[in-house]
Formats: C-alpha cells, sequence, structure tokens
C-alpha cells in the first residue's frame, strides 16, 4: 500500500472521504465529504476565512453556480478552456493525449494537437484501458465546461461555472461603489467550481465538482506597492523560480527540493524573482494558510510558470505546490497578476464601462478646447442629422480639429465639416482624477487538494507497545473532533459524570465526541486516527477528588486537571499546546 491508499483507505473507514454515488456503482471524479471530512473541510475554509476575508477585509460574495454564455465567451472559457483529448476506437475510452505521452517524452506546454498525436503514433503508446496500439483517433479540444440550458422554451445556454472568480469580475462595478470607489479593494468568494475533466484518475486531486477560495484583489496598475508589505518582508519562503526550472514539464515529478531557493520576501521582490510587492504579499498569505492548514513547510514550495506557461496577458504567476506521496508536487493554489485582462474583456463585451477614477491628491488644472457649433449653420445644412452632427461635434477633442474639414461619424457614416460652422474656445478645466482600468491580482485556492495534502502531510505510523498507531496530527483547529470524552469503564457512576462534561464542553464551544465502546486503549487509537488532539478520561480518581486526565494525541503525555477548569485549560491548549497553562 502507498500512502495514498493508506490515506483515502483511513479516510473512508473513518467517515472523511466517500466516493459518491457509490450504491449505482459510483462515477469518478466526484467525492462525498462524510461527518469528519465535511467537519474539517469547514475549518480549513474558516482559516481561509480568517486570514482573507476578517484579517485584510475582503468581504464575501456569493453568486450562482450556473453562468450565462456571455459571462464564459467573455472570460475566454467558451473558445479557450479545454484540454487535447484522445479515443481508442479499440474500447471507446478517453484519455487525455498529452498525460499518454507524460513521463515518456520531455514535453513543453505549447504541442499542437496533431503534434501530440504524432508523439503518440511515434512512440507506439498503449491504450491504458485495452492494452492495444495504434487504435487512437486524433487528438481534439474538449471544452471542459459542463454545458446547461437555462429555462424552459428559450433554451438560453448556460454552464456551470469552471471557477468562481468571473461572478467577482463582473460585479465590479458594484463592488467599486461599495468600496467607496478607492483601490486597492478585495473581495472574495468560497464555492463550488466544475471541470468535466476528461479522465480524472487521480482520486482527490482531479475532481469534476470541487471547491475553490478565490480573492480578486483590485489594484491601481500603476502602483503595486503593498501597504503593509514591511510587516512581511522578513518571510522565509521556499521558491522554485522559473530559472531554475529545466522545463515546464519538470514540475510534477517528485524530485525534492532541487532548485528551491529559501529567500526572504523582501529579498525576492528587490532581486526582481517576484514582479512586485503585491504578489510577494499573497505569496505569503497563501504560505501562512497553508501552514496554518497543516501543510507541512519541508514539502511546500512555490513555483514560478514559465513564460510559456502563463497566460499570455499575466505578468507573473506563481503556483503554491505541495509534495505528496504518489503524484509527486501538486499545485493547491495559483497567485496570478492577471492585468487588466479580466475587467477590459467584461467591459468590451458587456460595452460597460469597467474602469474607475482614481482621484488626485489635489486636483490638476487643465487646459481643454471647448468645441461651440453655430446652430443657424448647422440646421439648414444637416436638417434632420443635425442634432446628431451636434452631439458629435460636442465630443471633440483638440486633436480632432485639425485638417482641411472636421470628420464626424454619424450613424455610421463618416460627415466632414467645414471649419466655419464652428468656432473653438480654450478653457482651464479642473480635473479631480484619472481613469484607469484597475488590474488584478489573483489567489485562487484549491480547497479539496488542500484537504487531501493536509491529511497525507499530517499522517504517521508509529510503533507504540509493538502495535502500529496510525495518527493524524491536524492542527487542533483544523481536527473535526477537539475533545473526545472517555469514561474508563462502561459503569453507570463513570458514565454519568462523563455525560455531564460532554455538556459543560459544548456549553464552552469546543466539539466533543462521546466514546463508551472498546478499551481505552482502543479508544484512544481510534481518536488518534482521526486526529483528535485532546483526550478526556474519566476514571474512580474522578469520584474521589473531581480530577480528569487530559491525554494529548502526539505526546500521549497525560495530566490531571479539575473538572471546574477543564474547558478552559482545554481551549488554553487548543491554542498553544498541551499542557500549556
Ligand atoms: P486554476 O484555475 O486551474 O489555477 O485552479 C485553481 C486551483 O483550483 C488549483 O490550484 C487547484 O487547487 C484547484 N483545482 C483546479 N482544478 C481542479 C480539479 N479538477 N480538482 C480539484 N481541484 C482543482
Amino acid at each position: 500500500m502507498d500512502t495514498y491508499e493508506k490515506i483515502i483507505g483511513l479516510a473512508k473507514r473513518r467517515g472523511f472521504l466517500w466516493n459518491s454515488f457509490e450504491l449505482y456503482g459510483g462515477t469518478a471524479g466526484f467525492y462525498d465529504y462524510g461527518p469528519l471530512g465535511a467537519t474539517m473541510k469547514r475549518r480549513i475554509e474558516n482559516i481561509w476565512r480568517d486570514i482573507y476575508v476578517i484579517g485584510e477585509g475582503f468581504y464575501e460574495i456569493e453568486t450562482p453556480t450556473i453562468g450565462i454564455e456571455p459571462v464564459f465567451v467573455a472570460s475566454g472559457h467558451v473558445h479557450g478552456f479545454s484540454d487535447p483529448m484522445i479515443v481508442c476506437s479499440g474500447c471507446d475510452s478517453a484519455f487525455r493525449a498529452d498525460h499518454l505521452i507524460e513521463g515518456i517524452v520531455e514535453i513543453p506546454d505549447t504541442l499542437s494537437a496533431p503534434e501530440i498525436k504524432q508523439l503518440i503514433d511515434k512512440h507506439d503508446i498503449k491504450c491504458p484501458q485495452c492494452g492495444e496500439v495504434g487504435m487512437f483517433g486524433d487528438v481534439f479540444d474538449f471544452n471542459l465546461m459542463f454545458k446547461t440550458t437555462i429555462g424552459p422554451g428559450t433554451q438560453r445556454m448556460g454552464y456551470l461555472r469552471p471557477e468562481t472568480a468571473q461572478g467577482m469580475f463582473i460585479n465590479f462595478d458594484r463592488l467599486f461603489r461599495f468600496y467607496r470607489e478607492k483601490l486597492p479593494f478585495g473581495v472574495t468568494q468560497i464555492g463550488k467550481a466544475y471541470r468535466n475533466e476528461i479522465s480524472p484518475r487521480q482520486g482527490v486531486i482531479r475532481l469534476r465538482e470541487f471547491t475553490q477560495a478565490e480573492a480578486e484583489i483590485f489594484i491601481n496598475p500603476r502602483d503595486k506597492s503593498h501597504p503593509r508589505f514591511s510587516t512581511v518582508k522578513n518571510t522565509v519562503i521556499r521558491f522554485y523560480p522559473a530559472s531554475h526550472q529545466q522545463n515546464a514539464s519538470e514540475g510534477n515529478s517528485g524530485d525534492g527540493d532541487k532548485g528551491i531557493i529559501e529567500l526572504t520576501v523582501g529579498d525576492a521582490v528587490d532581486r526582481g524573482i517576484v514582479a512586485h510587492e503585491f504578489l510577494a504579499y499573497h505569496l505569503v498569505m497563501t504560505n501562512l494558510f497553508l501552514t496554518r492548514a497543516g501543510i507541512d513547510p519541508a514539502r511546500l514550495r512555490f513555483r514560478q510558470h514559465q513564460p510559456d506557461e502563463m497566460a499570455h496577458y499575466a505578468v507573473d504567476c506563481w503556483d503554491a505546490e505541495v509534495l505528496t506521496d504518489r503524484f509527486g508536487w501538486v499545485e493547491v493554489v495559483g497567485i496570478a497578476d492577471r492585468t487588466d485582462y479580466d475587467l477590459s474583456s467584461h467591459a468590451k463585451h458587456s460595452q460597460h464601462d469597467l474602469s474607475a477614477v482614481l482621484e488626485y491628491d489635489t486636483p490638476k488644472q487643465v487646459e481643454q478646447i471647448v468645441v461651440k457649433p453655430d446652430m443657424s449653420l448647422i440646421g439648414p445644412l444637416y436638417k434632420d442629422k443635425a442634432g446628431k452632427v451636434l452631439a458629435a461635434l460636442k465630443n471633440l477633442e483638440e486633436d480632432d480639429l485639425s485638417g482641411d474639414k472636421i470628420s464626424i461619424t454619424v450613424d455610421g457614416e463618416e460627415i466632414l465639416i467645414p471649419h466655419d460652422v464652428v468656432e473653438y474656445e480654450t478653457v482651464i478645466k479642473e480635473v479631480r482624477g484619472e481613469n484607469v482600468v484597475p488590474h488584478v491580482i489573483e489567489p485562487s485556492f484549491g480547497i479539496d487538494r488542500t484537504i487531501y495534502a493536509v491529511l497525507e502531510h499530517s499522517f504517521a505510523e508509529e510503533l507504540v507497545d509493538k502495535e502500529t498507531r496510525n495518527v493524524l496530527r491536524l492542527p487542533p483547529e483544523v481536527a473535526p473532533v477537539q475533545v473526545a470524552v472517555l469514561p474508563l469503564l462502561t459503569r453507570e457512576e463513570l458514565i454519568n459524570p462523563a455525560a455531564e462534561i460532554v455538556e459543560m464542553l459544548r456549553k464552552s464551544g469546543i466539539f466533543v465526541s462521546y466514546d463508551d465502546t472498546g478499551t481505552i486503549g482502543r479508544r484512544y487509537r481510534r481518536n488518534d486516527e482521526i486526529g483528535t488532539p485532546f483526550s478526556v478520561t474519566i476514571d474512580y480518581d474522578t469520584l474521589d477528588d473531581g480530577t480528569v486526565t487530559i491525554r494529548d494525541r502526539d505526546s500521549m503525555a497525560q495530566v490531571r486537571v479539575q473538572i471546574g477548569e477543564l474547558a478552559e485549560r482545554i481551549n488554553a491548549m487548543m491554542r498553544s499546546g498541551f499542557d500549556s497553562p
């Protein structure tokens, strides 16, 4: 059994993750979160909220998971969000064409469909399903969005959103006003995203329905310094810069620490490794979130995109990657400077201005030409078009007035206006600010991959008293059950005080489970395996002196405390570790 099998085995057995639709045979790419998994997921999402919503002040919004077609035309998903697919005519199975040659040949990120097919033929790649060679059809682009129709009758095309981001971009206008028209500001969304992955064979790593937590931070394109950069600049991060990667496809092999450098983010910005402070600040936030959630810092790196891997509009992109036993380095978060691509594209497609006015500290005095058309001449000359001619003339700027005649467009037709029907005047105007299309910094987190990686990184097998103990060393704020209350024996005189202790801890906001089945040793092991940080045991001394033992999951050490102090001690231990005063 490799680590993945052990983790998934544990996750299924103990109620973290279950294959969806199992009763009906199941289907790849979908997982249910069982009672412990759903609780842990909520806790991890709340850490994310603590950092982004509370810590950064980025309000959370909630937008539909179904989107209408124009949104995804503008975002580029309708035409560009596809993976190369190939079908074996021997068994009708479909595959990601590029995955078939991965590891067999070095593939750059930019291979065309016919080039991939050539490589598959040249290397006699077997169908992974039926084993036949030479039965593959052509490689073609398969769009990953799930299509649907909206409403009866009209059959308006809709798509399940492939990311939460678009719901935030298309609300820019309202958000800008909500934030009192000042940059920078950020907004967040946690929710489901859907991608019809071609052949999701990587279990929880590649899902067709998954949860994203995304922040969109709209910033002034002329100022990418971060107001609080000085508070994070000494944080050391494990960088894997583009210049240290031999090729883009190297990214995923389990190549240990090769090419990784540890640097403060301040240095990384000074040395031009990270494009600017704003992006670097969010690398730190990502590092903070992942390590607080339980990712092992030694198995975390920030990999910069290669120039040919990055979207054409992006300035700089980094993926937070975690090392897993079976899949090597896996991307869990993408952090990108997307420039004005999203807002400009939605502005163009929706024909709404999505720019922001940036007010100057003090208004500027600017010379402007005012055009004064002579209506007594324009009226008779242009008759029923005179009104539109007048409006077009009033909109002219200084540059438009050079030349023998003035060119304007009315109803799509060019009209040349002689200079003697207009007068010009130069006036001084006060300009309060300038128009800019904000740039977007986007940290985009995959919650499911994070959960898998946290499970794998916190998992340990230890030999205790000649028996293997499985333990999940989850941080207390991530562990689904915080305290297990265990009467030493199933005797009424111990069960009754145990029930009172459960009640008392629940009232103080601690998530408690009660367990009186099996030997105390078995119950400790069960709780170790689900990551419960503390167990409280009620024994006969409890009846004599009102004390109970708190047992620490990691060290297995125990301390006796008075029942009256229990909730307070547990709360302190959850914050600062076992036995903290
Ligand atoms: P992307 O928009 O592709 O950069 O995705 C952002 C994040 O979403 C990634 O870093 C992953 O953590 C997560 N993600 C993307 N695709 C999937 C998938 N098919 N299954 C699970 N998580 C995914």
